[in-house]
């Protein structure tokens, strides 16, 4: 199968039957919907460049299952330069799209399923590697796009799932049958699901025996029996139903996140790939979260250019640019921003093969990228907000330009120097906007800090990773400390 274009995927959507509901209503036309077609013209860049010239090198990799090239974002990583290719690759649609994109969850799930089914098969004897394998050849080979669904609802945080008022709060095999198992619960926070072909559940948190139920890894089609969708809300989300775009600030791509249902979801066993084997759930959780937290060194960086070059422009167009103090908070913007792509290349580069073949990154270095991505992009966006000035908060809508009694006042009054067009400040305004308050800051600001684990998660991965008994050790030694 060829690798699809942004096209072929935008066609492939149409023919999901996806049981979706968006402010109040069921609704079967999302491929001609306002809120959607952004989010859906984000995921596919990512197809369009694996064709492009300038990209494809980067975006087309030889397939370690099937041999033939894929599109990256479904590829296992072979070896460091992979991983560091994955998160220039993510820089680059950070950059390209100034949102998120979505196809990464999938790749990260990939990922750890891969290297953790080789290891619970090694010691439990079971056949999940096997399926995974011909299950992902599939996926890549028909260059499908894929969610992986980790977070679940949680219910009250101080008890576990099983002592939880309703065993749902946690998705979990609910019937086992002969030909498969049968799944409920839910998962929130699922970046882009509405926009793939399959979701990868995984479980949310280390499991332990008495919890087999909730130990569950399973391939879903989007649009299987009993999965529903309830879009999520994003600040400003309705601009995107304007007549004249420009409000929205970014207006041609933008991110998406659904709660996802499963109610009484059949799923054959051939798509099963961790059933009550409480002790490896805990490690896939793990890799996937520090796949993730790796991938946010690279698309959160992405982002932060657009932002960057968006706050440079803003102060050419007010006339500031020379002035020390906005060169400063631009470079300081710059540094924090290229400090978290150290991050991401680092943990890539210091990666190591797994048992199974495919590479993992370094899990310490990866959850310390995640950890500066929590704080980071709010930094930049507080500079950001700083340089653009008041205006960001307070400028008049593109009606109100459109009006012929008002249009004439905002084009006089927000004018700068003769070369800026009143208009093209008002645009770039509003990206800024988009990202530091609007749709894009749910997945520059909000997820910075959720995506992948809140920081508390990766602080305790840090302290679990640091070892500190060898530091602790090192500095006995030097000082002849029995
Ligand atoms: Fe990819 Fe970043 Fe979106 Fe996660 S938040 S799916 S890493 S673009
Ligand atoms: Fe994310």
């Amino acid at each position: 199968m060829a690798l699809k274009t942004g096209n072929d995927y935008l066609r492939s959507m149409k023919s999901l039957d996806l049981k979706a509901h968006m402010l109040g209503q069921s609704t079967s036309d999302l491929d001609r919907h306002g809120l959607v077609t952004p989010s859906r013209r984000a995921v596919a860049y990512t197809f369009d460049a694996a064709h492009d010239p300038e990209t494809r090198d980067l975006f087309c990799v030889e397939s370690s299952l099937c041999k033939d090239v894929i599109n990256r974002f479904s590829h296992l990583h072979q070896g460091t330069e992979d991983l560091v290719n994955k998160v220039r690759m993510q820089r680059l649609c950070g950059t390209g799209t100034a949102c998120c994109f979505q196809r990464c969850v999938g790749m990260d799930a990939a990922n750890a399923i891969y290297s953790t089914t080789f290891e619970c098969d090694r010691k439990h004897k079971t056949p999940y590697h096997s399926r995974f394998k011909d299950y992902w050849a599939w996926v890549q080979q028909q260059d499908l796009v894929v969610d992986g669904a980790m977070t679940d609802p949680k219910g009250d945080r101080g008890k576990r799932p099983k002592e939880q008022m309703d065993p749902d709060l946690f998705l979990r095999v609910s019937d086992r049958r002969s030909e498969g198992i049968v799944i409920n619960g839910a998962k929130l926070h699922q970046t882009g699901m509405l926009n793939s072909h399959e979701i990868l559940v995984m479980p949310t948190l280390t499991m332990r025996p008495g919890e087999e139920a909730w130990a569950v890894c399973c391939a879903v089609p989007t649009d299987a029996e009993g999965v529903r969708y309830i879009y999520g809300r994003q600040a400003s989300d309705t601009r995107k139903l304007e007549k004249n775009t420009m409000d929205v600030g970014n207006p041609r791509f933008g991110g998406q996140e659904v709660m996802t249902v499963f109610e009484d979801v059949f799923v054959p066993h051939e798509r099963v790939f961790l059933n009550g084997e409480v002790d490896f759930s805990g490690i896939m959780v793990e890799r996937f979260a520090a796949y993730h937290r790796q991938s946010y060194g690279g698309c959160k960086v992405g982002v932060g250019d657009s932002l960057i070059g968006a706050t440079a422009l803003i102060a050419r167009m007010n006339g500031v640019e020379k002035a020390t103090h906005i060169k400063e908070k631009i470079v300081e913007m710059i540094h924090l921003n290229e400090t978290l792509y150290a991050c991401g290349i680092a943990c890539s580069a210091t990666g190591e093969a797994t048992p199974s073949g495919n590479y993992l990154v370094n899990m310490l270095l990866a959850n310390v990228c995640k950890l500066n991505v929590t704080r980071f992009p709010y930094e930049i966006s507080r500079l950001a907000t700083d340089v653009a000035g008041g205006l960001l908060g307070t400028m008049p809508s593109a009606a109100d330009l459109e009006d012929p009694v008002t249009g004439p006042y905002i084009r006089k009054y927000l004018a700068t120097t003769p070369e800026v067009d009143v208009v093209d400040r008002m645009k770039v305004l509003r990206l800024i906007e988009n990202m530091v308050a609007g749709a894009g800051a749910v997945g520059y600001l909000i997820e910075s800090m959720h995506g992948a684990g809140p920081p508390a998660a990766q602080r305790i991965m840090i302290g679990r990773q640091a070892d500190l008994e060898g530091k602790i050790t090192k500095v006995k030694r030097m000082l002849d400390i029995p």
